[in-house]
């Protein structure tokens, strides 16, 4: 695939265009040029990728910062290299501000990603080779649940859990009787493409019943968490994964949650098991940024909009002719089979594409065909609300069946301009 980057090169005001690039312009312009071209596309064009997200400009500053250079193995108050003092209130910040934010006994903001908090989680639990029980991932888990290629199926033996043929709701009752039949160690709720609240209760009492550790990976709703839009695991979970980058809106990287009684477990898994190196301390204190804006009304605001707008444009492409899985969402994601619009995903993705519109081809549970997978927390941190997602639909059909108002690539393109015109994501910088 050709990418065109837009060339600033050889002209001095353009790098200006993003505040901070124009000492990296003079000593680098070519890879100014690629940072503006990438901030440029994200905001010319409309990004429905569920797992993305916009940070805000103080995120940003928090990862530009020099914390960069400090080096803090272990953790505060018990670190390996001297100099430590500030970057320890750095974490202590981030560690009571995720604690308060989701109400958790205890709180670690170390993992480097979200793959890294769950290979934690396993660690701290389990011992290779034993048995876990986790949604299957055809039916939409995650690769760190089981997958062959990942360190999970070749250290743990995975037993896969999946949804229902009938309602695409997850079967608890198949949940149970694999746990009943196996015994696993561990069993593992969350997913990276089911659109429903997990039913944490019910997971936390059949892990009871089976003598289980439950873990819930909530590296996709921790942000509807956070900003109450969303069921809490934490208390039925032993312990809880996120992301913070997703819905949270906050730097790329893990978060760990978990109760008092574990946390020595928990902090022994990602320090020195895991991670047997300098924790990011940039990354660190974004996340404690982060975690403060996700504290204030303006950020629950944010997250129960996120799930009114998808719950919008899951019904607005119902009534494009998409097939939306379990007839609509209870989250930021809608997932969908185009099927019916005689596309297969990858072709409906290209199409898509070509507008200027970017969103994922994901697998359908008991499905052959591939469908496709959209969220709506990047186009609401712009400051779309449900008239947006009812043109979105319209601009999604219309593109993908290749007829009505956009059938013309031109006409979806200017569509996209003037909505990524009408809602930028950083006014301030483009
Ligand atoms: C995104 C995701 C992860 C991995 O997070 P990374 O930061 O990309 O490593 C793990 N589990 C689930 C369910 C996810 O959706």
């Amino acid at each position: 695939m050709s990418v065109t980057v837009p060339t600033t090169r050889g002209t001095p005001a353009a790098p200006q265009a993003w505040r901070g690039l124009e000492a990296l312009a003079r000593q680098d312009p070519e890879l100014a040029d690629l940072i503006l071209g990438e901030a440029r596309r994200q905001a010319d064009g409309l990004q429905l990728i569920a797992a993305e997200n916009f940070a805000s400009p103080a995120v940003l500053a928090a990862l530009g910062s020099p914390l960069v250079n400090k080096y803090a193995e272990g953790y505060p108050g018990a670190r390996h290299h001297g100099g430590c003092e500030l970057v320890d209130l750095v974490e202590r910040a981030a560690m009571d501000r995720a604690r308060a934010l989701f109400g958790a006994e205890h709180a670690n903001v170390q993992p480097h990603s979200g793959s890294a908090a769950v290979l934690a989680a396993y660690a701290a639990l389990l011992r290779p080779g034993d048995t876990v029980l986790a949604m299957a991932l055809p039916q939409g888990g995650h690769l760190t649940h089981g997958s062959p290629a990942n360190f999970s199926g070749r250290w743990y033996d995975f037993v896969g859990y999946g949804v229902r043929r009938d309602t695409g709701l997850i079967d608890y009752a198949q949940v149970r009787a694999l746990a009943r039949q196996h015994r696993p160690a561990a069993i593992v709720c969350g997913s990276i493409s089911y659109p429903r609240h997990p039913d944490y209760a019910a997971f936390r009492d059949i892990a009871d019943e089976t003598g289980a550790w439950l873990i819930a990976d909530a590296a996709h709703p921790a942000g509807l968490i956070a900003g109450g839009a969303a069921p809490s695991p934490v208390p039925y979970a032993d312990v809880v994964c996120a992301t913070t980058h997703k819905v949270l809106r906050g730097p790329r990287g893990g978060l760990l949650l978990c109760r008092a009684a574990l946390a020595e477990r928990v902090d022994r898994a990602v320090f020195p098991f895991i991670q047997g190196g300098g924790p990011q301390m940039h990354t660190i204190a974004a996340k404690a940024v982060a975690f403060g804006e996700a504290a204030t009304p303006a950020f629950t605001a944010y997250a129960h909009q996120v799930v009114a707008n998808a719950r919008v444009l899951a019904a607005a492409l119902a009534a494009e002719g998409v097939t939306v899985t379990t007839g609509g969402t209870d989250t930021h994601l809608v997932t969908g089979d185009v099927s019916g619009l005689a596309l297969d995903a990858a072709t409906a993705r290209g199409r898509l594409a070509a507008a200027g519109v970017v969103l994922d081809v994901c697998g359908l549970p008991h499905g052959t065909a591939h469908g496709l997978r959209l969220g709506t927390a990047a186009v609401t941190t712009q400051g779309m609300r449900e008239p947006e997602m009812a043109r979105i639909a319209v601009l999604l059909g219309s593109v993908l069946r290749g007829d009505g108002p956009y059938a013309e690539n031109s006409a979806a393109r200017a569509e996209v301009a003037e909505l990524a015109g009408a809602f930028r994501p950083y006014p301030e910088h483009i």
